[in-house]
């Protein structure tokens, strides 16, 4: 996960940026808000950790500026003023969540996971999830592809709803267990495979175009099938 902190205070930028190494994040630095947004803008961020008062442009300016990029990279602000419309102006920015300087590491490390895990398993508003010509109809639970009507079970149709709200992400097992099955059957169980393999079988079989995909140590994902792997 590759992090990108923007903070012009030499020891909390050091002291953010060890202890993330530590927890195995990646982190680059930038050290005013003009240098931020252009990092911001050439290299894909899973979060970016923003404070407020920077040299050149703030981090509200920042935060604004990504956002109007059309990009919705989760954005933590990072404040020491803690005022009330110091939290309302991040928040209006764009910004997702904010915390107030000074703070314990791992509450730090705590809203970061909490983002990430938002930004990657969002309860997507829109009602139909289309991959290729796979649709879902999250109301009537209806599954089809192409015309051909598919039939789920109920455990079936949530383990599809999960892959396509994550649409293009690589699940592990551990993930798919917590999600689905809240971890109700031991860990050495292939129920998740045999589960995934049913779900194939409706979804892909006799299709030209694969969209439920093995990832060989990693897990499953769902997407189109990119055109080199024809
Ligand atoms: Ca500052």
């Amino acid at each position: 996960m590759k992090i990108l902190l923007v903070e012009d205070e030499l020891n909390v930028s050091r002291f953010i940026k060890k202890g993330l190494e530590e927890h195995g994040f990646s982190v680059d630095v930038a050290y005013d808000g003009t240098q931020g947004l252009k990092m911001a803008k050439s290299r894909i961020y899973d979060l970016i950790i923003l404070d407020i008062v920077l040299p050149y442009k703030s981090g509200i300016d920042v935060c604004k500026e990504i956002r109007n990029n059309k990009n919705s990279v989760p954005v933590l602000m990072l404040t020491a003023l803690g005022t009330l419309n110091d939290r309302v102006n991040g928040l209006d920015s764009g910004a997702d969540d904010y915390l107030v300087k000074p703070f314990h590491f791992q509450e730090l490390l705590a809203r970061i996971r909490a983002l990430y895990r938002r930004a990657n398993s969002v309860e997507t508003t829109d009602k139909i999830i289309k991959i290729d010509n796979l649709l879902i109809d999250l109301d009537s639970k209806e599954v089809r592809r192409g015309k051909a009507l598919i039939n789920l079970t109920a455990k079936e149709f949530r383990l599809l709803t999960l892959f396509a709200k994550n649409k293009g992400r690589v699940l592990s097992r551990n993930f798919i267990a917590e999600e689905i099955w809240e971890h109700s059957f031991d860990s050495g169980s292939n129920v998740i495979d045999v589960y995934v393999n049913y779900l194939r079988k409706k979804l892909d079989h006799g299709y030209e175009k694969k969209l439920l995909h093995t990832v060989i140590g990693m897990g499953y994902v769902l997407r189109e099938q990119y055109e080199d792997q024809r």
